[in-house]
């Protein structure tokens, strides 16, 4: 059985708040949210990281970037956002389904790390 949390979330086996849906992607609000809107945009097939992304599945993430506009708007983040996605160890990636953070609704620190 896939263990993954977020591919738990994607059928429904795990509580999410939902903002957007497709056939391909999933987006929902961060549990523990850094800004005051954060949502992570998923895609709906398991890719473990950025570093998982390949020809075969590479449509997922521009699906994703496709959509992610629209979610900004949609979320009243006229003035900006920002994108992130964390790969690996040093990346810091505590979740290992591949996925974009979307943050904004403030000015956001301009150091990342
Ligand atoms: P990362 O550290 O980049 O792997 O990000 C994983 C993100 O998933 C963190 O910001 C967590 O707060 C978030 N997260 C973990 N579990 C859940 C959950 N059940 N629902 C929503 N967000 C979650």
């Amino acid at each position: 059985m896939n263990d993954c949390l977020f591919c738990k979330i994607i059928v429904g086996d795990i509580p999410s708040a939902k903002v957007y849906e497709d056939d391909m992607i999933y987006a929902f609000r961060d549990i523990a949210p850094m800004a005051p809107v954060h949502v992570l945009v998923i895609p709906k097939v398991h890719i473990a990281s950025a570093d998982g992304v390949n020809a075969e599945n590479s449509a997922y993430v521009a699906h994703i970037f496709e959509a992610i506009p629209k979610i900004a708007a949609a979320e009243g983040l006229t003035n900006g956002y920002r994108v992130i996605t964390n790969c690996g160890e040093d990346g810091c990636q505590s979740v290992k389904h591949l996925h974009f953070h979307i943050l904004g609704g403030k000015k956001l620190p301009d150091q990342m790390a």
